[in-house]
C-alpha cells in the first residue's frame, strides 16, 4: 500500500512530482484542487459556489472538501494506494483524512514536505502555465511546451491562472503559512514526513524522493 501525501506551498513543484511517483508506482494522482476547478469549470452547483473563492485565492470549506475527498477515496482505482496534492490543507481535513482511512483500515504511509523559500516559489508561479483542457501544467522557462501556448498533450490552449496572478497568490501563501504549514508539525509528531528541497531542478527533486521512498 503506497498513501503518499504532498505537502508545500503553492509554486513548490508538487503536483509536478506526484504526476511522475504516480506514473511510476501506477497509482492515482489526486489533486484537491483540479477535482475543484473542474467542478467550477462544469458549472455544477458546487462549482457555482466555491467559484469566488478559488478565484480569491482562499479555502474551500473544510466539509466541502472532506466529502470530495470521502467519495473520490472510495473508487476501486485507490484500492493499491494513491497520492493525494493539496489535501488536506488544514487539520480538520488531516482528521477528516485520517478518519476515512481508518474506516478502511488504512493510514497516511509518508508526507512528502516540499520545502522552499516563497520568494523562489513566486518566481515559478508567475511562469507557470496550465492548460484549458487536461490540465496539464508547464513553466515557460524549466518545462516549456514544444509549441509556444500549446498542450503538448492535447494541443489545448495555456492560460496563466487567475489565482496565479500576483495579488491572488498573497493569499495563497498566507493561507498555506496559517493553515498549512502547521500540518507538518503534526505529521512528524508520527514520524512519517520526509523534507525534500523543492528549490533544485525537476529531475533532482524526483530524485531525492525517489530515494527517500525507495522506488
Ligand atoms: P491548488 O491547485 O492546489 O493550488 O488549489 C487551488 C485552489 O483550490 C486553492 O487556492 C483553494 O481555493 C482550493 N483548494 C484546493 N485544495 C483545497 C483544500 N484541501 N481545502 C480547501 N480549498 C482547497
Amino acid at each position: 500500500m503506497s498513501i503518499y501525501i504532498f505537502l508545500g506551498p503553492p509554486g513548490s513543484g508538487k503536483g509536478t512530482q506526484a504526476k511522475i511517483l504516480a506514473n511510476k508506482l501506477r497509482i492515482p494522482h489526486i489533486a484537491m484542487g483540479d477535482i475543484l476547478r473542474e467542478e467550477v469549470r462544469r458549472k455544477t452547483s458546487l462549482g457555482i459556489k466555491i467559484e469566488k473563492i478559488l478565484a480569491e485565492g482562499k479555502l474551500v470549506p473544510d466539509s466541502v472538501t472532506g466529502e470530495v475527498a470521502r467519495v473520490r477515496l472510495s473508487l476501486p482505482d485507490c484500492g493499491q494506494g494513491f497520492i493525494f496534492d493539496g489535501f488536506p490543507r488544514t487539520q480538520l481535513q488531516a482528521e477528516t483524512l485520517e478518519d476515512i482511512l481508518k474506516s478502511q483500515g488504512r493510514k497516511v504511509d509518508k508526507v512528502i514536505y516540499f520545502s522552499i523559500l516563497l520568494k523562489a516559489a513566486l518566481e515559478r508561479l508567475s511562469l507557470r502555465r496550465s492548460c484549458r483542457g487536461c490540465g496539464a501544467v508547464y513553466h515557460l522557462k524549466y518545462n516549456p511546451p514544444k509549441h509556444s501556448g500549446k498542450c503538448d498533450a492535447c494541443g489545448g490552449d495555456l492560460y496563466l491562472r487567475h489565482d496565479d496572478e500576483e495579488d491572488v497568490i498573497k493569499n495563497r501563501f498566507e493561507v498555506f503559512l496559517s493553515e498549512t504549514k502547521p500540518l507538518i508539525e503534526y505529521y512528524k509528531n508520527r514520524d512519517i514526513v520526509i523534507q525534500v528541497d523543492a528549490s533544485k531542478s525537476i529531475e533532482d527533486v524526483t530524485k531525492e524522493i525517489f530515494q527517500a521512498l525507495n522506488v
